[in-house]
């Protein structure tokens, strides 16, 4: 019997200090949530993990569902990755529009087709098959994404890697969660909004097995956040889980395979992972990214490096 584990990420990148405590609030109140679905015996390793990043893909602290930063054209489109470790079976959709959560859209894509990924009007036309609720393109659109873009616009720096502008106004962050039940059955889940100024139809490494998520129950559970395109280069989920298998732990394995990417792309990113022993590893070579978990009683959060607060969940 396993001790059951779920853990969060808020996205990784140069957050501002003002907007440390949003993100906190959020991954903690995620973390609660998930946990709670992940120990009823009713509920099921992916209903956590869907439900994790459901809480925050409706929390404008970050960049996935509403609130998610907007491409060249002031829209949101939307990556998200499924994925459960004991089949391997994956959903993802690319470059959706119109739906509050993405996460879950994958999940159908996963359950009821024989594809593993779904793009743009694609996506939305099953979304729309399968009874998914439409909401409004301006809907998505926050005050603070619109702010963002024109930031963007001013400092020219269009598409490269901005869901985060430091000091400055702007950042927000991917989500992500992995988890392990009592019977040692891993799944994950990522959601984004993508990067700021993107051009439209562009795809990061979110939905792509492999970069943004993998999950293998003989090996472990992974999430990843950053740069987009620096991730698919180095394949950071799929590299992290090869690790692993070697026998490398959690921490290490996910440490070097993010460190080994920063050193050749120049660019940064977090990732969290879970051992299919339960063992954690959270790691990231930004300057900050918000994470939780819980396991039992205990939920432990960070954002900078070094953090490790800790509180006790309450009991219902
Ligand atoms: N990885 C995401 C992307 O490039 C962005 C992020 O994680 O902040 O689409």
């Amino acid at each position: 019997m396993k001790r059951a584990l779920l853990l969060v990420h808020g996205g990784a990148g140069d957050i501002p200090v003002e907007r440390v405590q949003p993100k906190l609030d959020g991954v903690r109140n995620a973390v609660k949530e998930g946990y709670r679905v992940l120990i009823d015996p009713g509920k099921s390793v992916i209903d956590a993990v869907e439900v994790a990043v459901r809480i925050m893909e409706d929390d404008e602290a970050f960049n996935a569902g509403r609130g998610s930063v907007l491409n060249l054209d002031g829209e949101v489109e939307m990556d998200a990755i499924i994925m459960e470790g004991k089949k391997m079976k994956i959903g993802s959709v690319a470059a959706v529009k119109n739906v509050s959560h993405p996460i879950s859209l994958a999940r159908l894509v996963m359950e009821n087709t024989q594809h593993v990924m779904l793009a743009g009007s694609g996506a939305n036309k099953f979304a729309a098959e399968m009874g998914v609720p439409t909401v409004s393109p301006d809907w998505l659109v926050t005050d603070y994404a619109r702010e963002t873009l024109e930031m963007c616009r001013r400092s020219g720096d269009l598409g490269t890697y901005i869901t985060e502008l430091g000091a400055s106004i702007g950042e927000v962050g991917t989500v992500g969660a992995v988890a392990i039940d009592s019977n040692g059955h891993l799944a994950m889940a990522t959601s984004t909004g993508g990067t700021c100024g993107k051009m439209p139809g562009r795809v990061g490494d979110t939905p792509i097995p492999g970069s943004g998520g993998y999950c293998d129950d003989s090996a472990g559970a992974v999430s990843a956040t950053g740069h987009g395109e620096s991730i698919m280069r180095h394949c950071v989920a799929h590299g992290i889980i090869q690790k692993m298998k070697l026998g490398e732990s959690a921490q290490i394995a996910t440490q070097q395979v993010l460190d080994a990417m920063a050193e050749q792309t120049g660019e940064s990113a977090g990732a969290i992972t879970i051992s299919k022993d339960g063992e954690i590893g959270i790691y990231f070579n930004s300057r900050r990214m918000a994470w939780a978990y819980q396991q039992g009683d205990d939920i432990h959060s960070g954002i900078d490096h070094g953090d490790d607060f800790i509180e006790k969940a309450k009991c219902p």
